[in-house]
Parts: structure tokens; sequence; C-alpha cells
């Protein structure tokens, strides 16, 4: 009884993501999750495929990122960071630096994923108006991009699948150019990247930064594609005078088979945002970083200062458990790890693409993805996998896993033979 006046509760009076207040899709009490296991609260358990939007990348409540939390609790959980440092975000900064691009010196902490865009965003902007160049304050970014919902954010989202639409004229005009159309895999074509060549060569006296999720387009449709189209669009950025802005905040933390997505191309942008995975999924937390060239202008610029500072900047608990998220990683041999996820994934998911109703199956690193021909319907779809007892979350015409790389060879069969067995079935439902 107290669970039905809890749900009733929720669906009467709490906003889901991306939901109707009205007509809510259906929601599941969870009671605990643990490794990477899914309990709700009748006691069913899932498999979880998603990482919790592909963050909690060592599963959940992890024994030694508890620890982590435990202990920075009993010094303090938050302190402002305007006058203040602490060796949290220390710790986390001489981390980072170790494993992000050479060339990137600088850290900026922010709350959330969109945060980090918009302050990367504002870096760009800072940047040029310290050179005397407000004309250039515009953004180029590729179609089908996926960057969070905050203002600018969605401002360089793809202009169709995101929102636009709903928002308007009220966002920022932003200049978009064809989505990388060369797969990763395929064979490198120059064609690809030649709008962004004539769209720079026309505006880039507006342009402040070219901004793009290096490798792997996720919320705008999992796409993967060539790393040449980076190499190619760091040359132009620099024929231009744009910043190149890379959005790994997705990307980051092995989920591409490298620590970062930029390391397939060998491609350093100048700002980077990071984050979901930087926690492990405990806490929001993120990060942007760029280098000493692009700091030192902002800070001899006209306002002195780069104009951000969030209030929970730095947060003492979630950088505390992002020093031991980034330690576990580092400490295990995690590139095998993800190639034994990606074998089993392709092992499982390739044979869908004989379906005639499956347009692509396409895997990189721990990611796999079922791409159909129609809309699912995440209604009955979502329901038909916790039946089932796994923990994926489908959109538009995409089927897709990213599980925690905590995830046994037998959880992961499981997940996946479950998962094909309902795309199969829909055969006769398409
Ligand atoms: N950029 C990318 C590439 C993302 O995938 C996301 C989140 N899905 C964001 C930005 C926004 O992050 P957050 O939800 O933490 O604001």
């Amino acid at each position: 009884m107290t669970e039905l006046n809890d749900l009733q509760f929720d669906l009467e009076h709490i906003w889901h993501p991306y939901t109707s207040m009205t007509k809510p899709l259906p929601t599941f009490k969870v009671k605990q999750a643990y490794g990477a296991t899914i309990e709700l609260d009748d006691g069913r358990q899932l498999i979880d495929g998603m990482s919790s939007w592909w963050c909690a990348i060592h599963g959940y409540n992890h024994p030694e990122l508890n620890q982590a939390v435990t202990d920075q609790l009993q010094k303090m959980s938050h302190i402002m960071f305007g006058g203040f440092t602490h060796e949290p975000a220390i710790e986390l900064g001489k981390l980072l630096l170790q494993i992000t691009p050479p060339s990137l010196d600088k850290i900026f902490y922010a709350d959330s994923g969109s945060v980090a865009v918009e302050v990367a965003l504002k870096m760009a902007v800072q940047y040029w108006a310290s050179q005397g160049k407000k004309e250039k304050s515009n953004f180029v970014t590729p179609r089908s991009g996926y960057h969070g919902d905050t203002w600018n954010a969605m401002s360089v989202c793809d202009p169709v699948t995101g929102m636009h639409q709903i928002f308007g004229s009220s966002l920022p005009n932003r200049i978009f150019v064809p989505a990388p159309q060369v797969g990763f895999y395929d064979e490198w074509d120059q064609a690809d990247i030649a709008e962004l060549e004539q769209t720079l060569a026309e505006h880039h006296q507006s342009i402040a930064g070219l901004i793009l999720e290096p490798i792997v387009q996720g919320a705008g449709g999992m796409r993967f594609y060539h790393p040449e189209y980076l190499r190619q669009a760091k040359l132009l950025c620099e024929k231009y005078n744009i910043l190149l802005i890379f959005d790994e905040i997705a990307t980051g933390f092995g989920r591409t088979g490298k620590m970062f997505a930029w390391e397939h191309a060998q491609v350093e942008p100048d700002i980077m945002c990071i984050g979901k995975g930087l926690t492990g999924g405990y806490m929001t937390l993120s990060a942007t970083l760029t280098s000493k060239k692009v700091a030192e202008t902002i800070s001899q610029g006209e306002a002195g200062v780069f104009m951000h500072g969030p209030t929970f900047m730095a947060n003492p608990l979630a950088c505390a458990v992002a020093v031991k998220s980034t330690q576990v990683l580092l400490a295990q041999d995690w590139q095998a790890n993800i190639q034994r996820i990606k074998q089993q994934l392709s092992t499982y998911l390739q044979p869908l693409s004989q379906l005639e109703y499956v347009r692509d199956v396409r895997i990189l690193g721990a990611i796999g993805v079922v791409e159909l021909t129609f809309n699912v319907d995440m209604k009955i779809l979502q329901q038909e996998f916790v039946r089932r007892g796994i923990w994926i979350r489908p959109f538009g015409k995409l089927v897709y896993v990213m599980p925690p790389y905590i995830i046994t060879e037998n959880e992961l069969k499981t997940l996946l033979e479950q998962l094909v067995e309902v795309v199969e079935q829909m055969e006769h439902s398409a």
C-alpha cells in the first residue's frame, strides 16, 4: 500500500527527464543498487545496461568509492571555493592533468556536464573579447550533436532532434554543418569535411569556436565517426583562428576504448569538457580544461578574470570520490576489460544486423548500438526489458547498451541475450 502511495505521489508531483506531467512514462522505484545490479522496491533485480546514462562506470555501491565519500564526509562535505582550496580539488587536478591532452593545463570545476559546456563557450568568447575581437562570439557545430540542456548548451544541440523547435528564436542562432558521415571503421573521404571548410572560410570572423563530441555523437544519435574528421577539423581551426572545443562528457574515462576519445585521432583541443564518469557516477561534477594560452589570454583581457563561479564549484565530496574513481580505473587493466566487453557486445549484437528492420549495428569500446528502421515504443519496450530483468532505456530508433565496466561475463551474457530476444521478436510486430 505504501509503495502504491509513493508511486502515486511521484506520478502526480515529481517531474522525470523529458517526461509529460500529465501522461508520464512509467517509472520504477529503486530500493538499492550494487555492482551491476539495480534492485527494485518489489525485490526484482535488473542487470544494468546503462551505467545511469554513462556515469556509473564502476557500478553501484562500490566499497572503495563509498569509503572515499565517507572519509571526506568526516572532514567537510562542502566549502566555498572562493578564497579557499582543498586537497580533493588539488589531488583531482593532478590526476586529470596526467590523463587529459598534454597541452591542457588549467582546470575549471563545475557542477554538471551542461554547465561545463556553458563554461567552455564562455571561455571561448572571453578569449577573443580579451584580444579586442568581440565580433568572434558565435559557434559552429556539426548536426546530430548533443551538449546538454542549459540555454547555450541547447543552442549547439542538433537543431532538429534537439530542442530548437520548442525554444525557437529564444535560442542564440548557431552555425550548423552536416554531421560527419564517414563511420569510425570506414575509409576516410575528404568530402566529409568540405562543408565545414566552406563555412569557416565564410564565417570565421564571427566564430569563437567549433564545438563537437569527438568520435561518438551520443544522445544526438549514437553515431561513431572517423578520427580523420577531427584531424581535419583541427587544421581548419588553426587556419581560420577558431578555438576547438571537445565535449568529452560522455566519451571520457575509457568508454570508447581510450581514456578519452581525442586519443583515437591524437588531436588536442583548446578546451575540453568532462563529466559523467568523472565521479564514477557518485555525484554530479564536471570540469572544463583549457590551455595556458587560452587561460592567460582571458586573464590579461579587459575583465581580467574568468566570469564564472558556481556555489558548488569543486565540491569536496564530489572531488574526493572523483579522485578515487579515477584511481580505481587507472589501477586496473581497463583497456583489456573494455576489450572484453566489446568482444561480447560484438558476439551477441552483430548478428542482429541480418534482420531486415535493423539498419545498423555498431560497437565501439564498451558501447553497443542497434539502430532500427523505426521508432521504438519506449513505454512498451522499457516494461518488457524490466520484465526480463534487464535495464535498457532506448530512444528514437536506438536500442543501445553501455554497461558498467565491472559487469561480469555472465551478467553481460544475460543482458545481451535478453536484448537480442526482444529485438528479434520485434519482427512480428514491425
Ligand atoms: N555533453 C554530452 C556529450 C552529454 O552526453 C551530456 C549528457 N548526456 C551533457 C553534455 C550534459 O551533461 P549533464 O546532463 O550532466 O548536464
